[in-house]
């Protein structure tokens, strides 16, 4: 079978295309020159699948978009409380190139505008790092993240410092304040080089998957940020990276992104996709037409808006009993036509602490109403997905108040995803665990003796 994905994202660029409104930026001049019929875009699962259509191989300086991943870096290099002291977490509503700071504490806003971005930029590596030093931090980061050496654009680079009176204005103004300590010039002239890096939508879409990932890339398995760096910089992006029309973008379109002023916008749907788009012509805001109008069907047609109610907490417990059928030996510990039930509780799916809740709930029930008597209680974790932590705290919790109230627990684990420590315990604060329903059988019925039931396995 030949997969539908890459002919939707063709038919996704034929939408877009005869959009031709907006403008290339035109204060670099670079830029201002740029094709503008280029259109691409790439999708990247977080298991490492790469998908992409259109101009996917043509390169493009990041721009903007660079100042989430160097705001990562500044926070693995800083330390969080101290990026946190110079650098605010609050949508400004403003033009990104806007000299502004906040009352009071005089910090930027957050580090999506200028201001923030120059001052993430002089935290990498140390408050006195060369531009060398600080670029070649970035540029292996950014290569990492992509997942192949990546450059900087030299002309791209020349043409922007040749104009940068604003963001020098923007540095001398952080200095003035006492946000940057290092020489504003070079913050600015390094900030300028750190966008000048070049990039295709296929390295944009692989570097937001790791953000997606918990900051692990889902190709070299390499753990490039902590997983509380990735959260920070992608709440950070969902509140203030597409510039002023922010909060009109996490409305309608609903997954974090960051847009460049060379065209791309990168979005990210944690622990799905990472997605990237570009086209050269820009709107008002500084954001790319046609990849806004590409974003706008992903999430319309793929529903990944980041407020879709889950549906995937209300299926993810099934019950089954089945009922024990007695041996004939004497030592069976079950009489001949015992009549007893065993409560089958299987959890389905990535399960988090809504699903946990749930498992909770129908034990809760079942346990003490129409299923009082059961003689085994057995919890199967064979099409458990994932467990995140508080999910496996609540169920270990329950699996102590079940062995509390003197139920037999059979737990079948064979991955080993509910992590139970035998070891760590008596035997009787410990479900007995096993790897198959057939061992679970054994275990209850003792010899001889079956738990039977209609449904299959049981
Ligand atoms: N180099 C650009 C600037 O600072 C980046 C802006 C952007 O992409 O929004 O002016």
């Amino acid at each position: 079978m030949k997969s539908p994905i890459p002919d939707y994202l063709n038919s996704v660029l034929e939408n877009a295309r005869p959009n031709d409104d907006g403008a290339t930026a035109s204060y670099i001049d670079v830029l201002a020159k740029a094709e503008t019929n280029r259109l691409a875009v790439a999708l990247a699962m977080v298991d490492g699948e790469l998908y992409s259509a259109g101009d996917d191989e043509i390169e493009f300086s990041i721009q903007s978009i660079s100042k989430a991943f160097v705001y990562a870096i500044a926070i693995e290099d800083a330390g969080l409380p101290a990026v946190l002291e110079k650098i605010g977490m609050e949508p400004s509503g403003d033009a990104f190139n806007r000299l502004s700071l906040q009352k009071g504490s005089n910090r930027p806003f957050n580090p999506m505008i200028n201001a923030g971005a120059i001052t993430a930029h002089s935290l990498v590596v140390a408050p006195n790092a060369t531009v060398e030093q600080r670029t070649e931090r970035i540029l292996s980061t950014l290569s990492r993240l992509a997942g192949r050496q990546l450059h900087v654009d030299e002309e791209i680079f020349e043409a922007e410092l040749k104009d940068a009176n604003r963001n020098m204005g923007i540095g001398y103004m952080l200095k003035a304040a006492g946000i940057i300590t290092c020489n504003p010039a070079e913050a600015v002239r390094g900030y300028i080089r750190q966008c000048s890096v070049n990039v295709t939508v296929r390295d944009l879409a692989m570097m937001a998957s790791v953000l997606c990932n918990s900051g692990v890339h889902p190709v070299s398995g390499e753990r490039i940020m902590p997983a509380e760096s990735a959260r920070q910089v992608l709440s950070v992006m969902a509140t203030c990276g597409m510039y002023d029309g922010s909060g009109e973008w996490l409305a309608t379109v609903g997954f974090s992104a960051k847009s460049g002023v060379s065209g791309a916008i990168m979005g990210a749907l944690p622990g799905q996709v990472g997605i990237a788009a570009f086209s050269p012509k820009l709107d008002e805001r500084g954001n790319s037409v046609r990849a806004v109008d590409i974003c706008k069907q992903l999430s319309a047609d793929m529903g990944l808006h980041l407020m879709n109610s889950s549906q995937v907490a209300l299926s993810t417990v099934q019950t089954r009993v089945a009922t024990i059928l007695a041996g004939t030996k004497s030592t069976d510990p079950h009489p001949p036509n015992c009549d007893r039930e065993v409560i089958v509780f299987s959890l389905r799916g990535a399960v988090r602490f809504a699903g946990s809740e749930r498992l909770t709930r129908a034990l809760e029930r079942d346990l003490s109403g129409p299923h009082q008597e059961a003689c085994a209680v057995v919890l199967s974790f064979r099409e458990t997905y994932s467990l995140n932590e508080i999910a496996r705290r609540v169920i270990h919790e329950d699996i102590r108040r079940l062995l509390a109230d003197g139920r037999n627990v059979v737990a079948i684990d064979p991955s080993g995803i509910l992590q139970w420590d035998i070891h760590a315990t008596t035997k009787e604060h410990s479900p007995v665990m096993v790897e198959t329903e057939a061992q679970a059988r054994d275990q209850i019925g003792g010899a001889g003796c079956r738990a039977v039931t209609t449904s299959e396995g049981w």
